[in-house]
Protein backbone atom coordinates (compact mmCIF):
# COMPACT_ATOMS: atom_id res chain seq x y z
CA UNK A 1 0.00 0.00 0.00
CA UNK A 2 1.33 3.06 -0.77
CA UNK A 3 0.20 7.42 -0.88
CA UNK A 4 -2.61 8.39 1.15
CA UNK A 5 -5.08 5.43 2.24
CA UNK A 6 -9.06 6.01 2.28
CA UNK A 7 -9.14 6.08 5.59
CA UNK A 8 -6.70 9.11 5.50
CA UNK A 9 -8.79 10.69 2.34
CA UNK A 10 -11.87 10.63 4.90
CA UNK A 11 -10.17 11.94 7.59
CA UNK A 12 -9.10 14.81 5.75
CA UNK A 13 -12.53 15.03 4.44
CA UNK A 14 -14.26 15.05 7.92
CA UNK A 15 -11.25 17.65 9.27
CA UNK A 16 -12.13 20.08 6.53
CA UNK A 17 -15.82 19.77 6.85
CA UNK A 18 -15.46 20.29 10.65
CA UNK A 19 -13.46 23.02 9.90
CA UNK A 20 -16.30 25.20 7.34
CA UNK A 21 -18.78 24.21 9.91
CA UNK A 22 -16.29 26.10 12.83
CA UNK A 23 -15.95 29.03 10.56
CA UNK A 24 -19.87 29.33 9.28
CA UNK A 25 -21.03 28.93 12.96
CA UNK A 26 -20.89 32.37 13.91
CA UNK A 27 -23.02 33.03 10.36
CA UNK A 28 -24.95 29.99 11.60
CA UNK A 29 -25.76 31.00 14.84
CA UNK A 30 -26.42 35.03 14.11
CA UNK A 31 -28.61 33.51 11.01
CA UNK A 32 -30.93 31.63 13.75
CA UNK A 33 -31.35 34.30 16.24
CA UNK A 34 -32.34 36.45 13.79
CA UNK A 35 -35.18 34.14 12.85
CA UNK A 36 -35.87 33.43 15.86
CA UNK A 37 -36.13 37.43 16.89
CA UNK A 38 -38.10 37.71 13.79
CA UNK A 39 -40.96 34.91 14.87
CA UNK A 40 -41.32 36.94 18.15
CA UNK A 41 -41.68 40.19 16.53
CA UNK A 42 -38.95 41.70 17.84
CA UNK A 43 -36.89 43.59 15.19
CA UNK A 44 -33.69 41.35 13.70
CA UNK A 45 -31.24 44.03 13.66
CA UNK A 46 -31.58 45.67 17.22
CA UNK A 47 -33.84 42.99 19.06
CA UNK A 48 -36.04 46.11 19.91
CA UNK A 49 -33.21 48.04 21.75
CA UNK A 50 -34.14 50.44 18.85
CA UNK A 51 -30.30 51.42 18.69
CA UNK A 52 -27.42 49.71 17.18
CA UNK A 53 -23.77 49.90 17.61
CA UNK A 54 -22.46 52.29 15.19
CA UNK A 55 -19.81 50.39 12.70
CA UNK A 56 -17.59 54.29 12.07
CA UNK A 57 -16.74 54.09 15.51
CA UNK A 58 -17.33 50.54 16.57
CA UNK A 59 -19.66 52.15 19.53
CA UNK A 60 -17.03 54.25 21.15
CA UNK A 61 -18.32 57.44 19.96
CA UNK A 62 -14.65 58.81 18.20
CA UNK A 63 -12.57 57.31 15.00
CA UNK A 64 -9.19 57.47 15.26
CA UNK A 65 -6.76 59.73 13.20
CA UNK A 66 -6.50 57.93 10.32
CA UNK A 67 -9.04 55.28 10.78
CA UNK A 68 -10.96 53.56 8.11
CA UNK A 69 -13.53 56.22 8.01
CA UNK A 70 -11.19 59.16 7.95
CA UNK A 71 -12.45 62.49 6.91
CA UNK A 72 -11.23 66.21 6.72
CA UNK A 73 -12.33 67.89 9.97
CA UNK A 74 -13.71 71.19 10.28
CA UNK A 75 -11.33 72.05 12.66
CA UNK A 76 -8.44 70.76 14.03
CA UNK A 77 -9.49 68.45 17.00
CA UNK A 78 -8.01 66.25 19.33
CA UNK A 79 -7.59 65.83 22.89
CA UNK A 80 -4.42 65.07 25.52
CA UNK A 81 -2.51 68.10 23.10
CA UNK A 82 -0.53 71.36 24.45
CA UNK A 83 1.96 70.36 26.68
CA UNK A 84 4.30 68.27 24.96
CA UNK A 85 2.41 65.09 25.33
CA UNK A 86 2.03 63.16 22.73
CA UNK A 87 -2.06 63.89 21.69
CA UNK A 88 -4.51 61.32 21.03
CA UNK A 89 -5.68 62.18 18.31
CA UNK A 90 -9.30 60.83 17.50
CA UNK A 91 -12.11 62.43 16.05
CA UNK A 92 -15.89 63.16 16.53
CA UNK A 93 -17.39 60.27 14.60
CA UNK A 94 -19.94 61.92 12.34
CA UNK A 95 -21.84 58.42 12.04
CA UNK A 96 -23.23 58.62 15.75
CA UNK A 97 -22.57 62.32 16.78
CA UNK A 98 -20.23 60.79 19.20
CA UNK A 99 -23.01 58.95 20.93
CA UNK A 100 -21.33 55.01 19.88
CA UNK A 101 -25.08 54.31 18.80
CA UNK A 102 -27.29 54.83 15.83
CA UNK A 103 -30.85 54.26 15.14
CA UNK A 104 -31.73 51.35 14.05
CA UNK A 105 -32.62 51.88 10.85
CA UNK A 106 -34.90 48.81 10.66
CA UNK A 107 -37.08 49.52 12.82
CA UNK A 108 -36.67 53.10 14.47
CA UNK A 109 -39.48 55.50 13.66
CA UNK A 110 -41.84 52.56 13.45
CA UNK A 111 -44.54 51.90 15.96
CA UNK A 112 -43.30 49.47 18.89
CA UNK A 113 -45.09 46.32 18.89
ZN1 LIG B 1 -19.89 56.38 15.56
ZN1 LIG C 1 -34.31 47.61 15.21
Amino acid sequence: MDGITASEVAGLGVGAILFCVTVAAPKVDAFISASQRRSLGMCKKCGNLRVIACSGCQGVGFTKNGGPFSFIPTDDFSFGDGNGNAPVRSKPCTNCNTKGRINCPECHGKPQI
